[in-house]
């Protein structure tokens, strides 16, 4: 799932269960939870291979500002609320982890997380013009519960 949708899914529950002992850990695995859903993604494969050069500056570039977008449309939509902005940050962080195991793939810890995440992730169509419909309805839904809460 793209990155600002895992956002928007962590302010959204943090929106609903405003305890940071429930909404924070909750937030990092709806992670999980949300990448088993179809979903258009971004490719790691530049880093993994260590290309460098306009590939993998728009891969991660891109990524950040995405997720950068994440946290911008919270802060319009809810102003500035440290607890969701916490929560959007812990339910993009396994991603986050993903590529720093691309980046640094003899670290154990972050080996065994890559293979957990990748367990539980979705792996059916990849193309974006089946995967797009189900991001467009994701991100309504989350939008409505945090306009909601
Ligand atoms: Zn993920």
């Amino acid at each position: 799932m793209v990155l600002a949708l895992h956002a928007l899914s962590g302010a959204a529950i943090a929106s609903i269960m405003p305890q940071p002992l429930i909404a924070l850990p909750l937030a990092f695995v709806s992670h999980f939870a949300f990448d088993w859903l179809p979903h258009t993604d971004y490719s790691v494969q530049a880093i993994k291979e260590k290309r460098r050069g306009a590939w993998l500056f728009f891969n991660i570039g891109g990524a950040v500002l995405e997720g950068s977008a994440g946290f911008a449309i919270i802060l319009l939509l809810l102003g500035w609320q440290p607890l969701l902005f916490l929560a959007a940050f812990l339910a993009m962080l396994p991603d986050g982890l993903w590529v720093m195991q691309s980046l640094f793939p003899k670290i154990p810890f972050l080996k065994q997380f890559r293979a957990f995440h990748r367990k539980l992730h979705y792996r059916g169509e990849r193309k974006i013009i089946k995967t797009l419909p189900f991001d467009v309805a994701m991100a309504t839904i989350l939008l409505l519960v945090v306009l909601s809460a």
